[in-house]
């Protein structure tokens, strides 16, 4: 049975899917995005890592399961949650077959047959779509969006819910024509109940100072209400639901 690299863990999180979930945050990410608020979840391994079994995270549910009544249960997010699929797999098979209910947060960065079974077992699927065009999101992000595409077509087709998520960021990817191709893009998606968006913040930056590493984004400001607005606005015109985080 393989055993999961968790990072932390958040017992009553109300932010990633719906009602109260047990988040589970896991060691590892594929990306380097240049805003990383949780740049100590990249590297694949840490000394502050906790190891996790499939049953070890089924007992911290059962003691949570009075609070999950109102459509709560567990999220698994990162870090990136798929690079540690195949335990996911297994995971989420024991929290169905126990009746507890799964959200993926991930940025969608890996495709892989066993991403599709951890997808397809999943009741709610988080996907950050960070930036529309190929070449900006590999500045940004430091990877290509051409997996986060192919799993969003993935999911679309599997009929299943998903939320698509967008960090704005000023400069980067709050201009007009991103917002529209964005919104373009993902219109006519029948799957996606909400999108949300979630302005950036410099509250990890004390991170990556701790780590001694360069964060490059210090001349940028989180966008001003006018800036998230204008956002919230254009994303209105293609989805019905557009929630500021
Ligand atoms: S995907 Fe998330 S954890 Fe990974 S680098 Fe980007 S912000 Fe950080």
């Amino acid at each position: 049975m393989n055993k999961l690299k968790v990072h932390s863990l958040e017992s009553f999180g109300t932010q990633d899917g719906p009602g109260i979930r047990l988040v589970v945050f896991l060691q590892g990410c594929n990306f380097r995005c240049l805003y990383c608020q949780n740049v100590d979840t990249q590297p694949l391994c840490s000394k502050a890592e906790i190891e996790m079994s499939v049953d070890d995270i089924l007992k911290l549910l059962e003691k949570q399961k009075p609070y999950f009544k109102n459509g709560g249960g567990l999220t698994v997010s990162g870090g990136e949650p798929t690079l540690q699929a195949a335990a996911l797999v297994e995971l989420f098979e024991a929290c169905r077959d126990h009746g507890f209910n799964t959200a993926l947060d991930t940025n969608g960065g890996v495709f892989s047959p066993t991403v599709n079974k951890l997808y397809d077992l999943t009741d709610l699927v988080i996907l950050d779509v960070k930036h529309i065009d190929e070449e900006k999101h590999q500045k940004l992000i430091g990877a290509s969006r051409k997996n986060v595409l192919k799993n969003a077509e993935y999911r679309e087709k599997s009929g299943k819910p998903m939320i698509l998520r967008y960090v704005l960021v000023p400069t980067w990817n709050d201009q007009d024509e991103y917002l529209h191709r964005w919104g373009e893009t993902f219109k006519n998606y029948k799957t996606v109940t909400q999108v949300e968006l979630l302005p950036y913040h410099t509250l990890g930056v004390y991170k990556f100072e701790e780590l001694g590493m360069d964060y490059q984004l210090k001349d940028i400001n989180p966008p001003t209400p006018k800036n998230v607005e204008n956002a919230r606005k254009i994303l209105s015109q293609y989805f019905s639901k557009v929630v500021v985080k």
